[in-house]
């Protein structure tokens, strides 16, 4: 029988539902700095603890890492838990955002 990572869960992906785009709910937003983030410096697949901790399942991994707005909420936990400290939470009509 094929041994699972322990340390891997079930995650559900975003989809529409009864609430539509619920991105459109967040003041404030995510901003990835790929000049600090881990896979776009080591252009190698690590790290990824945003896509871990996201509660709502919406940060896509790969190089680079990319976050899916329809339906980030603005939490700030994928900021709070970044180890290389590249996501800034800025205000949600921030044109620098
Ligand atoms: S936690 Fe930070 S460094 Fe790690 S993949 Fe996510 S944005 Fe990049
Ligand atoms: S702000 Fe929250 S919902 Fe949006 S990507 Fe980060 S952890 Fe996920």
């Amino acid at each position: 029988m094929e041994k699972k990572d322990k340390n891997i869960s079930a995650m559900s992906t975003p989809a529409i539902g009864e609430a539509g785009f619920t991105g459109d709910w967040r003041d404030m937003k995510p901003v990835i700095d790929h000049g600090k983030c881990i896979p776009s410096v080591k252009n190698k697949p690590a790290c990824y603890l945003c896509w871990l901790y996201c509660p709502e399942g919406v940060i896509k991994t790969g190089i680079p890492v990319e976050i899916d707005m329809d339906y980030c909420k603005g939490c700030g936990i994928c900021a709070e838990e970044c180890p290389a400290k590249a996501i800034t939470m800025v205000n949600e009509g921030d044109e620098n955002g």
